[in-house]
């Protein structure tokens, strides 16, 4: 037996930590990775894996039968994280992975070593599969949007290799998808059945070369230059057909990824890591005085637009240093003509884009994108009011570290006495909520994430909600932060009231599955985060609702069929919590007429109703949205 050095950090020193009776497990001393300690030829595995699999067609029935519901649950998971293009799964086996991401609109190709294996791919089920190590596959540099290795580098002699050649591969920002045995279980597992001398379970002595933990398959990956890594417990390697056990073994998938998603513990099975090719940093590197694009989606709002575009004209920043694209979204009030009367006052080049229909912000913003020349891009909604130094503020995190991807400015309500329950007011004063009124993004790392998801806007009721959290957290899912500028000031008006707006606000919660979905157990941390004192309570406003509403529904039930004590228990607290709704409906006005309030009082009583009506409409609806950014 040849021995190994570690194929990590290349380390030579090592400690047994499991004998397998003529097959060692080690770990290394420099850098405590697990590995198989064999030098095993890529010609005597290819061997290996042809005379385990001769029986194809049985294998890769039973592979089949078993892999469907797993294999629907990754591509969930990698839907939430990217754009779906062009994939290869490395170690594709049969090709039922193929199959499966074909089926939700992969152009899917596969890589695999065995040549039996591959040979039933390609002339069973017509799939284009390369019958080579991923190393010898030829695959052109940075062409790939996303790369899969379902239980593939656990048996690769070269992980780093492997892990490298992924990266060549791959587009800057594409998704790099790595399921591996979680030997942090492996190994206690091995311990419990060698008690009945069987220590071999789960170590699969003979073909798993490399022993990932969370930790190891981390550093892997960074090392590979992967940022972003998020690592859950994967959906298993189901070497079993008995549905009771395969439904066993999912359940308690399930479990652990909610222990996971609560304590961080990797409880499972199996993991999976989720990773995006870094952009080289020298790509993000900004000079001094970057050029940067403006961009001003505007809908509807001349007379804003024109305080806003006249405080843009006013920026300290160098005028040969900005352009400004304000982007019409199909407006009716002759907003062109006002941006054409104003344009020759402009100190820099002010274009102006319409949009054939009535898209929505995202879509706005997007083709905003498309027509900026700046490597970072601004954005100030047509109603905003930056102070003189905004962009000079803004911009001054980009320029010390490439890893900031975007800038979150400050924006205060402006004109406070106008504020009504019927107004509507957007302001951000401590950061964490990523309005896009006032954002600063890289224009790359924006091309990275795809640009702002348009699905977040129903054309018909013209509701638009949470695509610019939406863009925050893919960005900083990449690893990239952003940071709160307070410097990077704007006002912003209220909104003209008027007497359903209340209404109006709660529909939009129609669009919180969606963001949900695509961002599982990531969304929890940014929804409408509220800070009191040390604590942080997330979405209250959907606590104070839920609470509402549950109270109000147990009301008759509660009398008719409860007890006394019980009856005025559930009453005492829907009054508390109707006090709170009305609350959270009129904080922040002033000098308001008395009138108004009173108004507000029913409205705001009904807007839980529309809160909860709107948000399972959406829960429904989220898969038909189409889930293509
Ligand atoms: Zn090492």
């Amino acid at each position: 037996m040849d021995e190994r050095k570690c194929p990590l950090c290349s380390e030579p020193a090592k400690q047994q930590i499991v004998d397998l009776d003529n097959w060692q497990i080690v770990k290394c001393v420099g850098c405590g990775f697990i590995y198989a300690d064999d030098n095993m030829p890529v010609d005597e595995l290819k061997r290996h894996y042809d005379d385990c699999y001769e029986d194809t067609r049985r294998w890769a029935e039973l592979l089949d039968k078993i892999s469907t519901r797993r294999f629907s649950s990754l591509l969930k998971e990698m839907r939430g994280r990217t754009k779906i293009g062009r994939l290869v799964d490395v170690g594709c086996s049969f090709g039922a992975f193929l199959e499966a991401a074909q089926k939700d609109g992969w152009e899917a190709i596969g890589v695999e070593l065995s040549e039996n294996v591959a040979r039933y791919g390609i002339e069973e089920k017509h799939l284009d599969v390369i019958n080579a190590p991923l190393e010898q596959a030829n695959l052109k540099d940075s062409s790939f949007d996303a790369v899969t290795m379902w239980h593939t580098l656990e048996h690769v002699p070269h992980p780093m290799s492997t892990l490298h050649e992924c990266a060549r591969i791959l587009k800057p920002g594409a998704l790099v998808a790595v399921e591996v045995p979680n030997t942090t279980f492996q190994l206690a597992k091995s311990k419990v059945f060698s008690l009945l001398g069987k220590p071999e379970m789960g170590l699969e002595k003979g073909s798993h070369l490399n022993h990932f933990t969370a930790q190891s398959l981390r550093q892997a990956l960074k090392m590979a230059g992967f940022q972003g890594i998020e690592i859950i417990p994967g959906y298993g390697s189901a070497h079993t057909h008995r549905t009771l056990s395969l439904r066993l073994k999912e359940s308690y998938g399930d479990f652990c990824r909610q222990m996971c998603e609560w304590t961080g513990a990797q409880l499972g099975n199996t993991i999976c890591a989720f990773a995006w090719k870094g952009v080289e940093t020298s790509e993000l590197q900004t000079q001094e005085k970057p050029f940067v694009s403006v961009v001003v989606p505007t809908y509807n709002r001349r007379c804003a637009l024109k305080k806003t575009l006249h405080s843009l004209f006013r920026q300290d920043y160098p005028h040969d240093r900005f352009e400004i694209i304000v982007v019409d979204d199909c407006s009716s009030d002759d907003t062109d003509k006002i941006v054409t009367s104003i344009t020759h006052l402009s100190p820099v080049e002010l274009k102006y884009v319409c949009a054939h229909s009535n898209m929505g912000p995202g879509a706005s913003r997007n083709l905003g994108i498309r027509k900026a020349r700046g490597e970072i891009i601004a954005f100030a909604d047509g109603d905003i009011i930056p102070c003189s130094s905004w962009l000079s503020n803004g911009l001054q995190p980009f320029m010390q570290s490439p890893l900031i991807g975007g800038v979150e400015g400050m924006t205060v309500p402006h004109d406070e006495g106008r504020i009504t329950p019927f107004t509507h007011m957007t302001a951000n004063t401590t950061g964490g909520r990523f309005p896009t009124c006032n954002m600063f993004y890289r224009k790359k790392v924006l091309e990275i994430v795809g640009g702002f998801d348009e699905s977040f806007y129903d054309r018909g009721s013209k509701v638009h909600f949470r695509e610019d959290l939406d863009t925050a957290i893919a960005v900083m899912r990449r690893g990239f932060n952003i940071p709160f500028a307070s410097g990077a000031l704007a006002s912003h008006p209220p909104h003209d009231p008027y007497m359903r707006r209340p209404i109006d606000l709660a529909k939009r919660y129609f669009h919180d599955p969606r963001l949900m979905q695509k961002h599982p157990r990531k969304w929890r941390k940014w929804i409408d985060p509220l800070k009191i004192g040390p604590w942080m309570v997330s979405m209250p406003r959907h606590k104070l609702y839920s609470l509402y509403l549950a109270c109000a529904v147990s009301l008759a039930p509660a009398w008719v069929l409860g007890d006394f004590t019980l009856s005025v228990a559930v009453t005492a607290g829907f009054l508390l919590c109707s006090l709170g709704v009305i609350a959270l409906h009129v904080r922040g006005c002033r000098d308001c007429p008395i009138k108004d309030i009173a108004l507000a009082v029913p409205v705001a009583l009904a807007c839980p109703f529309v809160f909860a009506y709107s948000w399972v409409k959406g829960w429904a609806s989220k898969n038909e949205n189409g889930v293509d950014p």
